[in-house]
């Protein structure tokens, strides 16, 4: 398939113009990045989990009527998906204490939170992602009314979805980041989806018998073994991360 015009290049991801119009090329580079891009470094081989990992979760979410950007997985680094206009917010949803939250409000790492807690961060580097309250979010017109209540309703079935699908193969969904954007219909109907990507550099992920992190925070505290940790998600999975274009052995893994 042949891509068009490079048209933004961020912190982990390069996007293309699609085939067909409103179609995107995503490309998943091995760069990892924390602290609002004060740390960097390159580590050979995330861009091709990260792209597997959330190609297998958004066709799960898909499975169970969430509605996404995703259209298919081009190749190893590549996916294909619906340009949409992006809601400038991070929304984060918890079920258990663990980075900001724990520092925030004095929680111990580990600590389980009453309930699932979804918090909403302004999209803005330069600011640092400051947490943000919906008072705010409505008056700056961030994201309208309708848009938020489709926000919390897609971010919460997506955990109880996510959370039970980790819980299966022994790993404790701790918390993840989700972006959201506007689908413009042809009939000028609007619709909110889940866009971007979910993968271990946007959850936290700790196994459940050893505690041991299988996501970013390997990267952020210096623990080393991201590629063997993200490798393991993916096992675990049931995708199968190999050379070529290759298309897993997992019960679930999805065609093309
Ligand atoms: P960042 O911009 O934070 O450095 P990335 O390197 O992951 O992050 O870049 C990907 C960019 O693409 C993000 O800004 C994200 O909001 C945006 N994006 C993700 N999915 C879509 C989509 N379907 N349409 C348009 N933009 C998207
Ligand atoms: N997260 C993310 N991108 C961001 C900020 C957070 O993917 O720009 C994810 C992060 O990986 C974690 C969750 O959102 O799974 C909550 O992150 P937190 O607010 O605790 O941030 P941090 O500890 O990174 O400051």
């Amino acid at each position: 398939m042949v891509k068009g015009r490079r048209l933004y290049e961020g912190k982990a991801k390069i996007l293309y113009e699609g085939p067909e119009p409103g179609t995107l090329v995503v490309h998943f580079k091995d760069d990892a990045t924390a602290f609002n891009g004060e740390k960097f470094e390159v580590i050979e081989g995330k861009g091709v989990l990260n792209n597997r990992i959330s190609e297998f979760i958004f066709q799960r979410l898909m499975d169970m009527g969430i509605p996404t950007h995703f259209i298919k997985r081009l190749n190893m680094r590549e996916q294909l998906v619906k340009k949409v206009e992006i809601i400038p917010l991070e929304v984060i949803v918890r079920n258990i204490a663990a980075g900001s939250i724990a520092k925030r409000l004095g929680l111990k790492e580990g600590e389980k939170l009453p309930r699932a807690i979804v918090e909403f961060c302004y999209k803005d580097d330069a600011l640092g992602d400051p947490l943000v309250t919906e008072d705010q979010i409505n008056a700056f017109g961030w994201a309208s009314p309708q848009e938020m209540d489709d926000m919390i309703h897609i971010a919460l079935r997506t955990n109880d979805i996510l959370s039970g699908m980790f819980a299966a193969i022994g790993i404790r969904l701790v918390d993840f980041k989700l972006e959201f954007g506007r689908e413009y219909a042809p009939d000028g109907m609007v619709r909110t989806v889940l866009a971007d990507e979910i993968s271990p550099d946007s959850c936290r992920l700790w196994d459940m018998k050893t505690d041991e992190k299988l996501d970013k925070d390997r990267f952020r505290r210096d623990l080393g073994g991201l590629v063997d940790a993200y490798t393991e998600v993916a096992r675990r999975l049931g995708i199968k991360v190999g050379g070529g274009n290759d298309k897993g052995s997992g019960p679930k893994l999805v065609k093309g």
